[in-house]
């Protein structure tokens, strides 16, 4: 059969463009033993993918130029030749940016999108709520007494880091690119307080108001000025959680910052990066929390639903300039 995929045609330096991508037909072949034909539903699009167009190493290995994008996908099972799967299952996997997908029965496993929208499954429980809950949990360790401030607050891993530190007890102030993020933070989401780190002219002193007996976690979803701003407001022994930086992912040269070692020094702070699947022995645990908490009405979690395959490349660029609230998912 035909199908339509999208694959990486350059190496985008600085900001990628449409034109790093191609959309083209491709034939499928028959499927084997083993495998089954999906055809894809919801894909996600995510920051760490910028770092993939580009010919470096890193933890995940890069794209190749001229073959598919790939990334989370739910699809439903069409054809099987798998004993574990059967037309209708709906399905999650590391597949490529395809409308029809050949996937090894390895590379999959079903979701139950009865108790929850399939969409959930790439986001809050999903790799984005799971990096959101052990970059609290196990790096952040809140205590109730503790402030929290969260940079990226209103994106998918923000929206959840924030609402995890509330649940602990801690005051939680976010730090989102416009005021309607702002009130959705607050309003919708239980922030104590919020900062548009676009209008704000200085953020220091907005995150020192907000929060007056300091930043005890620092859970850091984008890097650069913001981080600068929030790192002079650290206690004695807080915790910075480095979990992003995606306001340098675009750079070409990456900029110098303020020396912050002396800071972390003299006031003991502990900062640690992480990559989710450092946890992946973990992950039971996680989504079995994660889903406790929502099914309890205790997190809540909103999504930014792009229609059409067609829009998957211009829904990652997008990410870059703040379209999102919570998860970017396309709907093919
Ligand atoms: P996301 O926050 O849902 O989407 C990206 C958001 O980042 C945008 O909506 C935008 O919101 C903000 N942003 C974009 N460019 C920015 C800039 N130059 N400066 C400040 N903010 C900017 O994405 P996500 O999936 O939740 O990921 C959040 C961060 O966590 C990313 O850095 C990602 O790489 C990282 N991450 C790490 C792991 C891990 O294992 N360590 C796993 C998943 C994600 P505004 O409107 O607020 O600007």
């Amino acid at each position: 059969m035909i199908t339509e995929q999208i694959a990486l045609v350059s190496r985008p330096k600085g900001f990628p463009t449409l034109n790093n991508f191609k959309f083209e037909d491709i034939e499928l072949p028959d499927i084997q033993a083993d495998q089954v034909l999906l055809k894809g539903w919801y894909y996600s699009v995510d920051p760490y993918m910028r770092g993939r167009m580009n010919d470096t190493k890193s933890y995940s290995p890069p794209f190749q130029v001229n073959q598919p994008i790939e990334g989370g996908v739910i699809a439903s099972v069409v054809e099987s030749k798998s004993g574990h799967f059967k037309p209708g299952d709906v399905v999650l996997g590391m597949l490529p940016w395809r409308k029809d997908i050949i996937a090894s029965e390895k590379d999959i496993h079903q979701v139950d999108i009865k108790i929850v929208p399939a969409g959930y499954y790439l986001g809050i429980l999903g790799m984005t709520g799971l990096t959101a809950y052990f970059g609290i949990m196990h790096i952040g360790k809140p205590k109730a007494t503790d402030t929290v401030v969260i940079s990226g607050a209103a994106g998918a891993v923000g929206i959840v880091a924030g609402q995890i530190a509330k649940i602990q007890g801690c005051r939680v102030i976010g730090i989102t690119g416009s005021d309607e993020k702002v009130k959705t933070l607050i309003e919708e989401f239980g922030f104590d307080g919020a900062i548009n780190y676009k209008t704000e002219i200085d953020i220091q002193k907005a995150v020192a108001a907000l929060c007056p007996n300091g930043v005890d976690i620092y859970f850091d979803n984008v890097g650069g000025e913001i981080s600068d701003a929030v790192i002079n407001n650290l206690n004695f022994y807080a915790r910075v959680v480095l979990c992003g930086q995606i306001s340098l992912y675009n750079t070409i040269e990456a900029p110098m910052g303020p020396r912050i070692q002396p800071m972390l020094l003299t006031r003991s702070v502990l900062m640690q990066g992480f990559i989710v699947s450092n946890f992946q022995s973990q992950f039971p645990e996680g989504i079995s929390q994660l889903g406790k908490w929502v099914k309890a009405g205790k997190l809540r979690f909103t999504e930014t639903i792009i229609h059409g395959f067609d829009q998957l490349p211009t829904a990652l660029l997008e990410l870059f300039k703040g379209k999102n609230t919570g998860k970017m998912i396309v709907e093919a």
